[in-house]
């Protein structure tokens, strides 16, 4: 079968490449698509360490085609996810206290493991999340990373109807973010990016007020405005985005930190203690995250906007990605 991995050049090839016999608990997917998260560029960049040889991809969504000696939660035919949460140890204090994104044991797809795209990829059948109706392959592999994260990271902002939010960082997942914060939170969004094309976007899908910090200072806009956002996402790939997203808070808001430049961020402790400011890093979402975040796209209120594009093409994606030059998500076909 073919399936893209890093290579020690820090780039992504198409290979051939053996599927191994299934062992106790596992399932044997076909893979219909997976889409290609900024995530995947870091991890073919090596900046988390040298993975070379492994299968990329953690937005995956594939057919059951084969289940391994006691699997209960999955059937052939079932459609199911290939997520950057591939397996916890499943008795650690974080995997029983609704944390387990969060296990020290941790297997990650398209990282620590061979991910989704490849024609096919073997799952712990536990641990891969089923599709539920309604809800198209394409669609649903937005979800298996960009959107379920998005909606962690809002459910962990613990915002209330009518407040507001700053999304920074309007890609692949701040696009999802602002659709999950209107339509199932129903926040007041300040959507931001230094691309003005992804600002356009978000216009389109309801940000109620758009700042490019280019040309704008977004501290002075959220105060000046809004008095201060309750809370901001930050899905923005570069530290300056981190910092601005703390002076556009007003007292006892936070920061949920999701993009994942790798720099550090300032804080001034002043206004951390005098103002009550939090800093929290959200990692993807839980299998129960993903449930609920699934369901929310399979009634509609949230519509991730993508692309199909044949396998043969992610080193293109990669540098369109980095030059931001499409809105939505890229998504690799791999069923035709
Ligand atoms: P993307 O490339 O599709 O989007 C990134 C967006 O950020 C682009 O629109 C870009 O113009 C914008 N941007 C860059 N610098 C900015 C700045 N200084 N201010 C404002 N906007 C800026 O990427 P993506 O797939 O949405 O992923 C975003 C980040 O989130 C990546 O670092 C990725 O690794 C990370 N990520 C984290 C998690 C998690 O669990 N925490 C999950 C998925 C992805
Ligand atoms: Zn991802
Ligand atoms: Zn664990």
């Amino acid at each position: 079968m073919k399936a893209i991995i890093a290579t020690k050049d820090r780039k992504a090839e198409v290979v051939e490449k053996d599927i191994r016999p299934l062992k106790y608990g596992e399932a044997l997917l076909d893979m219909e698509c997976c889409g290609v998260c900024h995530t995947d560029l870091h991890v073919k960049n090596a900046d988390f360490g040298d993975v070379a040889g492994r299968t990329l991809g953690h937005e995956g969504i594939g057919v059951v085609k084969e289940v391994g000696e006691g699997v209960t939660s999955l059937k052939v035919g079932d459609r199911a996810s290939v997520a950057w949460f591939f397996e916890g140890c499943g008795h650690c204090e974080y995997c029983t206290t609704g944390r387990e994104t969060l296990c020290r044991e941790v297997k990650n797809s398209g990282y620590s493991v061979d991910g989704g795209m490849a024609e096919q990829c073997i799952v712990t059948a536990d641990y891969a999340v089923k599709v539920p109706d309604g809800l198209s392959s394409e669609a649903a592999s937005s979800i298996t990373c960009a959107g379920v994260t998005c909606y962690k990271a809002i459910k962990v902002a613990d915002t209330l109807p009518g407040q507001w939010m700053v999304i920074s960082g309007m890609g692949g997942l701040g696009n999802l973010a602002l659709q999950y914060a209107k339509n199932v939170f129903e926040l007041k969004v300040i959507a931001v990016d230094i691309n003005d094309a992804q600002l356009e976007f978000a216009k389109e899908m309801g940000a109620d007020i758009c700042v490019n910090p280019l040309k704008e200072d977004l501290g002075k806009v959220a105060q000046e405005r809004v008095g201060g956002a309750h809370a901001a996402v930050v899905t923005a790939v570069g530290k300056s985005a981190f910092n601005q997203a703390v002076d556009s808070l007003r007292a006892g808001g936070k920061v949920i930190a999701v993009g994942l430049p790798s720099e550090s961020m300032d804080l001034s402790i002043p206004r951390l203690v005098l103002d009550g400011i939090e800093v929290i890093g959200s990692l993807v979402g839980t299998r129960q995250d993903l449930r609920e975040a699934f369901q929310f796209a399979a009634e509609g209120k949230v519509v991730p906007k993508y692309q199909m594009r044949p396998m043969e093409e992610i080193n293109e994606i990669f540098e369109e990605m980095e030059q931001g030059k499409y809105t939505g998500r890229m998504v690799i076909d791999l069923k035709n």
